[in-house]
């Protein structure tokens, strides 16, 4: 384990006079000075010259302290690759910003950067490489951490990929054995990933374009790397964290620019696009999760429909069966329970009682009731439901679920099965 897969990469070779060049598009609001050059200078340094067809520089009307005017033009201009800088008057968010890099760009390849960031060496060979192979390939490098307190470089691990929760937040979990087994354990291959994190990323420039680009009604920040990780494999492409290929990212706890409205309105507002345009009937699944989500407005999308229908993409149940079938999405589930007071939940065609990623689970007769990472194995997260007597039966144990007697938010307990109302569920009959 450790490391080795790193070893494997240096011994590669790439048909590197063959490959498309690339415009690296970094977009930012008031990034900091040193973050920004750490970055300029690291792509300058560490990528083969005849590859980078320019950097271009999108400022999203930043509007603190003056290094990133007169300033940052004055230093490009001495570096020796070309460094173009749009602005923007008024603040866009990083969605139309991008989309202003890449209509001025004239690479084959668009590579996306986050403004604080740090190539390391080779990074973008192995990127370029799948492109090359395929262009309907979007790629990600493994994503390093740079500390926000001392700005040390931290190797990331090759073991997790992509996927999001109930709430639609993207979330980084193991990469699954079937995952492995099809790489035929070579820790070097790309790893086929459900979504990406969308930051750093390169894409094929007219690919990017034939499958829609970006949603342009989405505003500031968050739910455009859902969007396209849905697009792009319900459309026919494909996503890959290539393990070759390593950049870091400074990692912040919190974001350090406004939110014109508020964060919940944005993120409201660019959620119900995805989920309008691209997730057919887990909609409702979705809404009846996150009700306060729906009364946000969310603008025009029948454009994105247009396209979708354009591209006669799959559905969304396709994507959770094939590229995804580790979703925490109900993929099948006999109801959506809401009697538990403290959480919702689902209990699922595995016949687990499913809240988000957490499953209840109970280890011994005696219980207690516990949450746990579902697994998917059954074992002690199975749960048989009586339809006649409304209980549901613990397999591994024998006992039954319990309504708690005390406060709302207890935690159900397990007791021997008698089949008094304390044990009766009645779940709710939403199905899919
Ligand atoms: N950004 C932007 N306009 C905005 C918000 C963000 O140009 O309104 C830029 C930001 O400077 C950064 C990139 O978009 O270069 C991604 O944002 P951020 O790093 O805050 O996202 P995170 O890494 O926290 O997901
Ligand atoms: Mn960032």
């Amino acid at each position: 384990m450790g490391r080795s897969w790193l070893f494997q990469c240096k011994k590669k070779s790439y048909p590197v006079e063959s490959f498309p060049t690339t415009s690296i598009i970094i977009v930012f609001h008031n990034e900091a000075w040193s973050t920004l050059l750490r970055l300029v200078h690291s792509i300058i340094n560490r990528s083969p010259r005849h590859l980078l067809e320019e950097i271009i520089l999108v400022d999203d009307a930043s509007d603190k302290g003056d290094h990133l005017g007169r300033k940052l033009e004055n230093y490009v201009k001495k570096l020796p690759v070309p460094i173009h800088i749009l602005r923007s008057n008024e603040r866009t968010g990083l969605i139309r910003a991008r989309l202003k890099g890449a209509a001025a760009s004239k690479g084959k390849v668009l590579t996306f950067l986050d403004a604080h960031c740090e190539c390391t060496e080779g990074w973008l060979e192995p990127l370029l490489n799948e492109i090359y192979k395929d262009r309907t390939s979007v790629v990600c490098p493994i994503i390093d951490v740079i500390s926000d307190d001392t700005f040390e470089y931290i190797t990331g691990s090759d073991m997790t990929w992509g996927g999001f929760n109930w709430k639609l937040n993207f979330r980084w979990y193991p990469v699954p054995q079937r995952e492995l087994d099809r790489r035929g354990g070579d820790r070097s291959l790309p790893t086929r990933t459900p979504t990406m994190a969308g930051g750093l990323f390169a894409i094929d420039r007219d690919y990017f374009y034939e499958i829609g680009s970006y949603d342009e009604g989405m505003d500031i920040w968050g739910g455009e790397n859902l969007e396209m990780s849905y697009r792009v494999w319900m459309c026919g492409g494909q996503i890959f964290i290539v393990t070759c290929s390593r950049v870091g990212h400074v990692f912040r706890k919190t974001s350090p620019y406004s939110w014109p409205g508020g964060v919940a309105r944005i993120i409201n507002h660019n959620t119900q696009r995805i989920v309008e345009v691209w997730m057919d009937e887990y909609k409702d699944f979705f809404y009846k999760i996150n009700p306060g989500v729906k009364n946000t407005a969310y603008g025009d999308v029948s454009a994105r429909k247009n396209l979708r229908k354009k591209l006669e993409c799959k559905s969304f149940r396709w994507y959770l069966e094939n590229i995804y079938p580790e979703s925490q999405m109900p993929l099948d589930f006999y109801s959506l329970g809401e009697k538990f007071d403290f959480q919702v939940f689902s209990y699922t065609k595995k016949k687990a009682l499913q809240s988000d990623d957490l499953c209840l689970d109970i280890s011994s007769m005696n219980g207690p009731v516990k949450l746990f990472q579902c697994h998917g194995l059954s074992g002690n997260q199975k749960w048989e439901y009586n339809t006649e007597t409304y209980a549901l039966k613990h397999v591994n144990t024998d006992m039954c679920l319990q309504k708690p007697v005390g406060k709302e938010r207890d935690m159900p307990s397990i007791g021997y099965c008698t089949g008094e109302l304390s044990q009766q569920w009645i779940l709710g009959d939403m199905k899919l």
